[in-house]
């Protein structure tokens, strides 16, 4: 199906849209064919089955096509009573997940979001909704003590992102270091907390991990949970991509104590073969939404207990839903679970794959990904011999992959199966290219 990155063509339609003034109008047809070849050429490829990448995924044909019909009849999803449909598949799907989770169905509640970076910002709020009453008025004026939240050094950045965002600063968040997994180390976590509380500060949160995006490092949630309940503290646990273990039985126990969560962050965009824009926030403490986001406007109904505008970020919005509801209902959990079962096992075999040919795996994880350097050599694990690797790879087309870096500074080349069509054979020949890179790269540094 072509080369995985962008090609040279998108160079000339980069230069054609400089030109376009818009002073008069384009026919129709060359109006889809220039989007329909500027997507095709100009992006990276995530529907490629070599697409080894940052998490986002092919879309089903089905999530598709539905993606376009709610585009069609376009509904409103700020209050429940302009679009009582669509509001009820979404509040559906939050309780089928939520219960996948391991949430009680009579408690839980959540909202859709943008993504996980959505996702974790809500959390936030409601956190500080629910740990501090008097907060939603008195803002950060009303909060106990020098607020604090803990997240490992591998976490998501967005945690970080929203305590700026929300005024706490990212002074506000400790960050605790992880072991050779790159799970957060519970003892740091409990002498961080410890000491701060010692100190006065006021540790009102702790967010887990639960597939770190680098290297799918997976924190253990039962002993975070048990830590953060001792502390008083919201457990918040982003499993935006490794909360595809809760899809399939036999990795489950993976995520043993996501249950105790008082919130979960979950992307079905990096999870369930939808289009992106498609993340959750689940909670089993819905009052803490409706507490942070419920705003009164004359135009809007009284009582928005079931409005989704009064627990979320957003107001007006699309149908977020629709394109998992598609997928959900067409494949069944059994096949939903199979499509992500085969993706682990894609990764195993590319793991596997990887170490015979001289390549070292750096993070064990039960998740589809590896981040490896050169074993082969002196040198092996540099990053400027690591980017040059993965530039050859991406140029020549065969597959594509990302260079990254740990905290402790590390630098890793990172694959990860996205795709629920890929298979050994493409596994072999993107080996086969990194082997290749390996050589020539070797070869122009001498
Ligand atoms: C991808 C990711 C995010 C951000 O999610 P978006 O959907 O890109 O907004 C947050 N946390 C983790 C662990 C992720 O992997």
């Amino acid at each position: 199906m072509g080369p995985v990155g962008p090609t040279p063509d998108a160079e000339r339609l980069r230069q054609n849209l400089s030109t376009m003034t818009f002073d008069a109008p384009m026919p129709e047809d060359e109006v889809v064919d220039f989007l329909s070849r500027g997507l095709r050429c100009g992006a990276v490829r995530t529907d490629h089955p070599r697409y080894f990448g940052l998490l986002h995924q092919a879309p089903m044909e089905n999530a598709v096509a539905a993606a376009a019909l709610v585009a069609a009849h376009n509904p409103q999803l700020a209050v429940r009573s302009h679009a009582p449909f669509a509001v009820d598949v979404e509040d559906h799907l939050v309780r089928m997940f939520g219960e996948r989770f391991g949430y009680d169905r009579a408690e839980l509640g959540g909202t859709l979001t943008s993504g996980g970076a959505e996702a974790n910002a809500t959390a936030l709020f409601a956190a500080l909704a629910d740990k501090c009453p008097a907060w939603a008025e008195r803002g950060v004026r009303a909060l106990a003590g020098d607020p604090k939240i803990y997240v490992s050094v591998e976490a998501h950045p967005t945690v970080m992102r929203a305590a700026r965002l929300a005024g706490l600063g990212t002074a506000a968040v400790r960050v605790v270091p992880v072991d050779r997994a790159h799970r957060m180390k519970i003892p740091a976590l409990k002498d961080l907390l410890r000491r701060d509380v010692a100190e006065g500060a006021w540790p009102f949160m702790v967010v887990a991990t639960a597939g770190t995006t680098s290297a799918g490092g997976v924190d253990d949630l039962a002993a975070i949970a048990a830590v953060a309940r001792g502390f008083g503290a919201w457990l918040h646990v982003d499993a935006a991509w490794g909360g595809l273990l809760a899809l399939v039985p036999e990795h489950a126990p993976r995520l043993t104590g996501i249950a105790e969560a008082d919130s979960i962050a979950f992307d079905p965009h990096k999870t369930c073969s939808v289009p992106l824009g498609c993340g959750m926030l689940l909670t089993r403490r819905p009052s803490s939404l409706a507490r942070a986001f419920h705003d009164h406007a004359g135009y809007m109904p009284k009582n928005a207990a079931r409005d989704p505008y009064a627990r979320s970020m957003t107001w007006s919005r699309r149908f977020a839903g629709a394109p998992l509801f598609a997928v959900l209902a067409s494949l069944g959990w059994g096949g939903l679970a199979e499509r992500v079962r085969g993706q682990i096992r894609v990764g195993d075999v590319l793991k596997a794959t990887l170490r015979e040919s001289g390549w070292n795996l750096l993070v064990d994880t039960p998740l589809p990904v590896a981040c490896f350097v050169d074993a082969t050599q002196e040198g092996g694990d540099h990053g400027a011999f690591l980017g040059a690797v993965a530039r050859r790879v991406t140029s020549s087309g065969e597959g594509w992959l990302s260079l990254t870096r740990f905290s402790n500074g590390a630098r890793a080349l990172r694959a990860c199966v996205t795709h629920a069509g890929t298979t050994g054979g493409d596994v072999e020949a993107f080996v086969r290219a990194l082997d290749g890179a390996r050589a020539a790269a070797r070869e122009g540094a001498s």
